[in-house]
């Protein structure tokens, strides 16, 4: 991924784009950082043209955005080439640490005993809050079985007293 980055960008440079501009993709909507041609969501970076602003294709499609010099044109980019090793790094220890997390839910998942692991979900759904792991199923299934497990535990303790309350 980083060899193609720097290629692409090499391209645009030799092709005549001066101009750069820091976006933070992220933050865009999805319907923003859509490149015109193949309709990939742009990250990474983005060309644009100042004769619409509201166009931009992605590195690959700088080309067909419009007829003008390639002096109108502009690089956006989210990351400069040099901070792309630690971009990296961080996208693997996340995806890692993802990783690890599944790897702990299925394993709760594989007890079926969910009334005595409160404890082990209410840990594993702090988890998601505090690395803010991606909405995947595993990740809305694991949010759904703690609302079920502390119903469980609620009764169970319902039962408890009642069970300590009979003289
Ligand atoms: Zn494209
Ligand atoms: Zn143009």
């Amino acid at each position: 991924m980083i060899e193609t980055e720097t290629d692409l960008r090499k391209s645009l440079e030799e092709w005549g784009v001066k101009d750069c501009e820091f976006v933070q993709f992220e933050l865009l909507p999805d319907d923003e950082r859509q490149c015109d041609v193949c309709k990939t969501t742009c990250y990474l970076s983005a060309v644009a043209c100042s004769c619409d602003p509201c166009k931009l294709t992605c590195l690959k499609h700088f080309k067909s955005l419009c007829q003008c010099p390639s002096n109108n044109h502009r690089l956006k980019y989210r990351y400069k080439l040099d901070e792309f090793p630690e971009m990296m790094e961080k996208v693997e220890k996340r995806a890692k640490s993802f990783a690890v997390w599944t790897q702990k839910y299925l394993d709760l998942c594989q007890k079926k005993i969910p009334k005595f692991s409160l404890l082990e979900f209410t840990s594993l759904v702090d988890e998601i809050k505090a690395k803010k792991f991606p909405e995947t199923e595993d990740v809305q299934n694991c949010r759904q079985q703690l609302l079920q497990v502390e119903k469980c535990a609620k009764v169970f303790k319902q039962l408890a007293t009642l069970v300590s309350n009979v003289p």
